[in-house]
């Protein structure tokens, strides 16, 4: 199939910077809907000559307005101010990033394709993109790993919601079943407060991290 054919070309970052929601949606809209071959930085030229040659069509310069085309980066966590909220964890497409909600975060740099994807959540502006040292380009064999992460963390998102839907139908057969719910109304009160003490938490821990970062 085409579509396949023109991902099997894409560095398979998941970054989003082609406008789409990934590599496969982007490959499938050159396949299908005509959009042009230059938009996909992490490729830069060299991917857009490969899309040429399979398609048949004349190469682009990058559409710059997409982003620039750079030797390959990685994320660093400054690991003295992460205050544990998992957004860079839910963030990240290719689970990278280790760590506990409430605890310090870190990135498996050998995992990082330098999506960037986990820097603008951060509430505390504690993650930097730092270009990996020697200097390097995104390989084939980068992409390959890469697709075969991004596929196990769909596999494995795809098992949390179906357990979560199956968490959520039991519950409400519970609550059908039960003469008596206030103690389901009890759990319900007990997880909203767990949340509200938890926003709490993550309000006051941003409110030292910012004095923190204010003071050095
Ligand atoms: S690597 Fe390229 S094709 Fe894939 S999501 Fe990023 S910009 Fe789009
Ligand atoms: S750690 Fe950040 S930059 Fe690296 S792959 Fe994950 S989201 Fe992308
Ligand atoms: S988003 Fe920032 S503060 Fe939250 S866990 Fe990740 S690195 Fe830590």
């Amino acid at each position: 199939m085409l579509a396949e054919r023109i991902n099997n070309l894409l560095p398979q970052t998941q970054c989003t910077k082609c406008g789409y929601q990934g590599c496969l949606p982007y490959a499938k809209a050159i396949a299908f809907e005509g959009a042009p071959i230059n938009r996909c930085p992490p490729g830069g030229n060299e991917g857009i000559a490969q899309l040429a040659v399979l398609l048949d069509v004349p190469t682009l310069p990058l559409d710059t307005s997409c982003g620039e085309h750079v030797p390959l980066q990685v994320a660093v966590i400054d690991e003295q101010f992460c205050i544990g909220c998992t957004l860079c964890i839910q963030a990240c497409p290719v689970d990278a990033i280790v760590g506990a909600n409430k605890f310090m975060h870190t990135v498996l740099s050998s995992d990082c394709t330098g999506c960037d994807l986990c820097v603008s959540p951060c509430p505390v502006d504690c993650i930097e993109m730092v270009p990996v040292a020697p200097v390097r380009s995104w390989t084939s064999k980068d992409a390959a790993q890469a697709r075969v992460r991004y596929a196990n963390r769909q596999s494995r998102v795809a098992e949390m919601t179906a357990t979560n839907i199956r968490s959520e139908a039991i519950v409400e057969s519970e609550a059908v079943k039960s003469a008596d719910a206030a103690p389901i109304q009890q759990s319900a009160d007990s997880a909203a407060k767990e949340q509200t003490d938890k926003q709490l938490a993550i309000a006051q821990a941003l409110a030292r991290a910012r004095a923190r970062r204010l003071s050095h």
